[in-house]
């Protein structure tokens, strides 16, 4: 008899996204000539910058030519990527990163799940709500303890450290879904709070390419100690359109460390190398010479001009909100915009009527049992 595991019998039935492409097929079968606006899960609409697409053609002929293919690639990432990465998005900004502290991988999603397999199933987790929701049902799948930090008006988005003890802290900033960002002080005290309980901080940065403002963190290692207890996880599928190509990095400094029962140090780093080197393939040649190109200056230029599209949009949509009178966070550093829903609607009541009277999908607050939800 094979024993399933039995925390998978304690989600929900649907993952959110899932619920909610399934409402929409629903209502396009129903209403095949009406034109949905789609604003729910965070996809990119334009598509990939032109730098990388050549780049990528390039890729697929030396691929085709005895003298330049390549077999697996290195499981942790070629060497040509993570010096972008480490020149562009660490030492620009003084943070100092070995190549062996970079992982390359095929997205966030992915990293910000399967990290879990590195740690032991009973750890307490803090989650901030609402949040990107991999991080839920990955720890229950995991059979976690979760606790719920909440971020709304009341505490301005900014969530408080908790009074019971947590080993995890899933950190999102700029944030998805209520497009906050996190000022540094904030995040210094939970920086602070992860070294004193010898907690792990999980920091989402999928969005980061979206911050306008200079004072805002590019990269948790920007605050003092972070080195020392953050993983960092970071995608290029909102920088640069890659949702279809799969690429992000994740970043296990040296010197963070979890503990055995015996209270004996591990180091992640190596942990997170065992464990992607057994269960990972690694990210085909073509992709991360893609990526490659999103730091050449073309790339850059190209997929700024895409971020600045989507910023516009969320500005539009964010001031026509307000002119009618709805109570709005987000779109100044992320292109999410999260708004109250009205009336004591509930988010999923909202969403029902914006789809059905509107033809607008937007995403609805996740269920969390047990908690109201009226913000959507
Ligand atoms: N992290 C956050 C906060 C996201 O919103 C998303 C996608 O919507 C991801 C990670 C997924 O990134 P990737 O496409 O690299 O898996």
């Amino acid at each position: 008899m094979a024993n399933v595991n039995d925390n998978f019998l304690k989600l929900q039935d649907n993952y959110l996204f899932s619920e909610i492409s399934k409402k929409v097929n629903e209502y396009k079968k129903n209403n095949p000539y009406k034109k949905i606006i789609k604003m729910g899960i965070g996809d990119v609409t334009l598509p990939i910058p032109k730098a990388v697409t050549e780049a990528m053609h390039k890729a697929v002929q030396e691929m085709g030519d005895a003298t330049t293919f390549k077999g697996y690639p290195p499981e942790y990432g070629y060497d040509f990527l993570k010096e972008k990465i480490i020149d562009n998005d660490y030492k620009k900004r003084n943070i100092n990163i070995d190549k062996s502290e970079i992982f390359i991988s095929d997205g966030a999603k992915s990293d910000t799940g399967n990290i879990l397999d590195i740690f032991e199933n009973e750890n307490t987790v803090a989650i901030t709500n609402p949040v990107y929701p991999v991080y839920i049902d990955t720890n229950i799948m995991a059979g976690n303890k979760i606790v719920y930090i909440p971020m709304n008006k009341e505490n301005n988005f900014t969530p408080q450290i908790p009074n019971e003890k947590i080993d995890i802290i899933y950190l999102c900033f700029p944030n998805n879904p209520t497009g906050v960002t996190l000022e540094k002080q904030e995040l210094q005290k939970w920086v602070d709070y992860a070294i004193e309980n010898k907690s792990i901080i999980i920091y989402d940065a999928a969005y980061v390419a979206f911050i306008t403002e200079e004072n805002i963190v590019h990269s948790i290692y920007e605050i003092d100690g972070a080195k020392k207890v953050a993983i960092e996880v970071k995608s290029f599928s909102k920088t640069a359109g890659f949702t279809g190509i799969r690429c992000g990095y994740t970043v296990v400094p040296k010197d963070v460390f979890g503990f055995t029962r015996a209270k004996e140090k591990v180091s992640l780093n190596k942990l997170w190398a065992r464990r992607q080197s057994t269960k990972f393939n690694g990210v085909s040649y073509i992709t991360q010479i893609g990526a490659e190109a999103v730091y050449s200056d073309e790339g850059k230029k190209q997929t700024k001009q895409n971020i600045n599209f989507y910023m516009e949009n969320a500005k539009i949509i964010k001031n026509e909100l307000k002119k009618f009178g709805f109570d709005v966070t987000g779109g100044t550093n992320a292109p999410y915009i999260w708004l109250k829903t009205p009336n004591g609607l509930t988010s999923w009541q909202f969403f029902d009527y914006l789809l059905n009277e509107k033809q607008i999908v937007g995403t609805p607050r996740k269920r969390i049992w047990g908690r109201r939800r009226r913000v959507f």
